[in-house]
């Protein structure tokens, strides 16, 4: 459908077009109009479809028909779970908005609260929030959300899972009670329909994809590897096919560090983002990382919703997430808005029960990848003295690993291949060079 069919105004569909869209996604044909109409929503939308823009252009359109200037209440307000995803849903809205005259104010912590008090002082239109720090500004009474007519719960699973509900209703609290209300998630769990059936009023369901299914577009494939091989493994992949902007996903903030400082000294310029990373710092790990400064991000499930990255050349689950749904959001960095991706999940012992799972959930079994001109590399104190007395705790498949350089077996799923699979060029190997 053409951005022209949805009655949009001159200035959002000029926008649109400077972004280069041509043709609205199936979320936004059937978003729009019915946000539009003033219907509350539920979006089932997987990352990368678009629902930015989906929810951004008639919150635009609808404030845009009635204007001020001066002190004001906000009357739009967006909730997000994350820092990044605000940061990234306020940047759309102003570009989608750069040809009207209204205010977008985003709203997180980790930076001073002072200028986003001046700012509300001087009357905003819009405001793109993570749950505490509006709080903050709701308990100093910074910021009157008695004005707002449209709320948005964006990524609404992940907040759920963040354990943002108390804060959501307290901030719904403080909200008019004849509002629209606006909901999207990329999954639909029991979680998610309670939270609905307690915010919406008589909502379109909007759905573009089977709910739980990961980006369309994305090639998926496991590699199984012993846990204390994983960081060799990964830097001969990216080093041997060349990968040059890679997003790897860790379970926890020190395994992000420690990580990040031995892609480093292996020669592979990298960067970390969780949570212990300052705001300041998360963003400048971002910035050259987009530039091409940083050839791999390491992140941890912070990252994994509403980043808007583009380029990705793969996204790598160097530990695969407890959390099943997370898997999807995680490998839909990648493969963005019709673009293919590539995701690579390395696989231990320790991983196999969430593997199964994950499979579960997706109604699939993710093949198993070809790698070539792999060798195990086997610490030795000379070589690794940091890792010196935990190659017992870093090798959690039940056996130890010596400081010999035996070769050690590899676990396959699909036995005839070994442990990497048959030797040169595969079709995977092909594929993931093309893509
Ligand atoms: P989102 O799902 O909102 O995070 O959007 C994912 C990506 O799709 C972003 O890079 C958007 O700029 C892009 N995008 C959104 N709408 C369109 C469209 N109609 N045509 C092409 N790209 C789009």
């Amino acid at each position: 459908m053409k951005f022209e069919e949805l009655g949009l105004k001159p200035g959002l569909l000029r926008a649109v077009s400077s972004r280069g869209y041509t043709k609205a996604t199936p979320i936004q044909a059937q978003a729009i109009p019915a946000i539009l109409k003033g219907k509350d929503v539920l979006g089932g939308a997987q990352t990368g479809t678009g629902k930015t823009a989906a929810f951004a252009l008639p919150i635009l359109e609808k404030l845009s028909e009635k204007t001020s200037k001066g002190a004001r209440n906000p009357r739009a307000l967006v909730i997000t779970p994350t820092r990044e995803l605000a940061d990234q849903v306020g940047e759309s809205f102003r570009d989608y908005g750069k040809y009207l005259s209204l205010d977008i104010i985003k709203i997180y912590g980790g930076v001073k609260i002072n200028p986003q008090i001046a700012n509300l002082r001087n009357g905003i239109d819009i405001v793109v929030s993570t749950p505490g720090r509006l709080l903050d500004h709701l308990q100093q009474k910074t910021i009157n959300l008695s004005n707002v007519e449209i709320l948005v719960l964006d990524e609404a699973d992940r907040m759920l899972d963040m354990g943002f509900i108390k804060d959501i209703n307290k901030i719904i609290d403080f909200l008019p009670k004849q509002r629209q209300n606006l909901m999207f998630s990329a999954t639909y769990g029991n979680d998610i329909k309670k939270l609905a059936k307690g915010i919406l009023r008589d909502p379109v369901s909007v759905e573009v994809t089977k709910r739980n299914a990961p980006a369309e577009k994305v090639e998926q494939l496991v590699h199984f590897v012993e846990k204390n091989q994983k960081r060799h493994l990964l830097a001969h992949l990216i080093k041997d096919e060349s990968w040059y902007r890679v997003l790897i996903f860790v379970r926890t903030k020190h395994g992000a560090n420690r990580l990040t400082s031995q892609l480093n000294k292996g020669g592979i310029p990298s960067a970390a983002i969780h949570g212990n990373k300052s705001q300041a710092a998360r963003v400048r790990a971002l910035k050259s990382f987009m530039k091409g400064d940083m050839q791999a991000l390491v992140a941890t499930d912070v990252a994994a919703r509403g980043l808007h990255m583009e380029g990705l050349s793969h996204v790598v689950n160097f530990d695969l997430p407890n959390i099943s749904e997370d898997y999807i959001h995680r490998i839909g960095r990648t493969g963005r808005a019709g673009k293919s991706g590539i995701a690579i999940s390395l696989v231990s012992s320790d991983d196999k029960q969430y593997l199964k799972r994950i499979e579960k959930l997706l109604n699939t079994s993710i093949p198993e990848g070809n790698v070539t001109g792999f060798k195990p590399v086997f610490e030795t104190p000379a070589n690794n003295k940091s890792t010196k007395g935990n190659q017992n705790r870093e090798n959690q498949t039940g056996k130890s690993t010596k400081n010999t350089n035996r070769p050690v077996k590899f676990k396959s799923k699909n036995k005839s291949m070994g442990a990497f699979g048959p030797k040169p060029s595969g079709p995977n190997k092909r594929r993931r060079q093309s893509a």
